[in-house]
């Protein structure tokens, strides 16, 4: 049972939380808790400022969040309980004050300084979340994420290294599961093989859910969030977006990858590999059913599932008029791409062009300045993908002219159909992508 930030945002939230794994105590359920709802950017920030030497207003910045955590305790947890997690806030505002001055004095690398300092969301929200439901009377344990889930060293979105987590989270919750206990753990924070702290990649939690999950392979994983299930659309763009029953893990891949927030990409893949489905719920509405994310997909009339939206994408068309009929220009491309290692998502190509967008534009100065040892290149910032997702979408006619007759005014690039059979991908500019949506989803679920 995985809750987001909006689930712990407060007292009234971590009660219902509690509430919620107690109607499911009988289930031998495991918790994961994300950091309570704007800490973690709270922590980006305060580190951002630390490096630009503000490490007193870095520290202050904090301060309310500290107290969040405290009006939480106070409100729901007492006696030894209460004075137990205060101890740990107190050491977490020691250690985050002198990672705040490390990061100012660069005396580690920035790198695992920013994940040590943003790790402490969910270190905290952990052990607030178990003493929450010890105080209910649950026999819940908490347990460090950064002692199961061991990755590379790759800070800001590290890679799990499967067998050895796996092996942890056998040996290290199994038994606890066995004494009837309830584990809780935070999400997003794990650990390299040196044992620095490292975490999975923004909305990380639902990946640590899902690899926890898979390792004990569970009979469900189940993310609660703050909207029931996968909508039809982004809620906050499309109001009358509708909950889908269903969704194959293909279709839900997709969504996620292509910037439907309510999951993290990856977590489909440890779901997917032990065929667990995946239950994605509403924590403010825990009886309604959320939608369930099967192996397979259940055929429905309508051909369109969803609709999602990725905004900051950058295109970057490459022209090499010389490459006319010559072999290797791709492979010279994309051995840029892996050189600094910068993922692409949607690409087109003609015979001497290659057009491609990436979301991460980190090293793009120094891609291009390679790229441009092969050919022109010509960059677009400030465009955004649209991804209209169904299983089947390959073999139905007239789902593109429909798309496309719905926003014909609107100027599209890097169409993409048929790679995968569920999905049809195009760009526009990100100025006019709420507009796009909104006509789609019009054309496809109201009309
Ligand atoms: P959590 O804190 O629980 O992880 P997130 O904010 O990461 O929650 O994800 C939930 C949000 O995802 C919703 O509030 C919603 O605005 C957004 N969202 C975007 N696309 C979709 C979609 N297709 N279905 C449901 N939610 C979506
Ligand atoms: N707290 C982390 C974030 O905000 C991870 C998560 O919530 O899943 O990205
Ligand atoms: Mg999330």
């Amino acid at each position: 049972m995985k809750f987001g930030g909006t689930s712990v945002q407060g007292a009234g939230e971590f009660a219902r939380v509690a509430e919620i794994v107690s109607s499911e105590k009988e289930n031998s359920p495991v918790v994961v808790t994300s950091a309570m709802a704007k800490v973690t950017d709270a922590l980006l920030n305060a580190f951002e400022a630390a490096k630009k030497g503000e490490v007193a207003a870095a520290f202050e910045s904090l301060q309310p969040h500290f107290e969040r955590h405290t009006k939480v305790s106070e409100k729901l947890t007492g006696g030894a309980g209460r004075e137990s997690f205060q101890t740990e806030l107190d050491y977490a505002r020691e250690e985050l004050n002198d990672l705040l001055v490390r990061a100012s004095r660069r005396s580690l690398p920035l790198a695992m300084l920013k994940d040590a300092v943003v790790s402490y969301g969910e270190q905290l929200s952990s052990r607030l979340l178990a003493e929450v439901l010890k105080a209910k009377n649950l026999n819940a344990h908490h347990a460090d994420a950064r002692r199961l889930i061991v990755t590379d060293d790759e800070y800001g979105s590290a890679q799990p290294i499967w067998d050895e987590t796996e092996r942890l989270i056998q040996l290290e919750l199994q038994p606890l599961l066995n004494n009837g206990e309830i584990p809780v753990l935070g999400g997003f924070i794990a650990a390299s093989r040196g044992g620095e702290t490292t975490v999975l990649g923004r909305g990380g939690s639902d990946y640590s859910a899902a690899l926890i999950g898979a390792a004990l392979k569970a009979r469900e994983i189940q993310i609660w969030t703050d909207v029931t299930g996968v909508l039809t659309c982004d809620p906050r763009i499309c109001p009358e977006a509708r909950t889908l029953k269903t969704l194959s893990y293909e279709e839900a891949a997709e969504l996620a990858y292509f910037g439907a927030k309510v999951l993290h990409p990856k977590t489909i893949q440890p779901a997917v590999d032990r065929q667990i489905s995946v239950r994605v719920c509403n924590s403010h509405q825990p009886n309604e059913r959320g939608t369930m994310i099967l192996p397979q997909a259940q055929t429905t009339r309508r051909k369109v599932k969803s609709i999602a939206y990725k905004k900051g994408i950058t295109i970057l068309h490459i022209t090499s008029a010389r490459m006319l009929g010559a072999y290797g220009f791709m492979s010279a491309i994309f051995q840029i791409f892996e050189r600094h290692r910068t993922v692409i998502d949607v690409v087109t190509t003609s015979e001497v062009s290659v057009s491609l967008t990436l979301d991460n534009t980190d090293a793009l100065e120094a891609v291009v300045r390679d790229l441009q040892r092969i050919g022109t290149v010509e960059i677009e910032p400030d465009q955004a993908v649209v991804c209209v997702v169904g299983s089947g979408l390959r073999d139905t006619s007239g789902v593109a002219s429909q798309i496309f007759a719905a926003i014909s005014d609107i100027n599209v690039s890097l169409i993409s159909h048929g790679a995968s059979s569920v999905n049809m991908t195009f760009v526009v500019r990100e100025a006019v992508v709420g507009e796009v949506i909104k006509r789609l989803h019009t054309e496809f679920f109201t009309n």
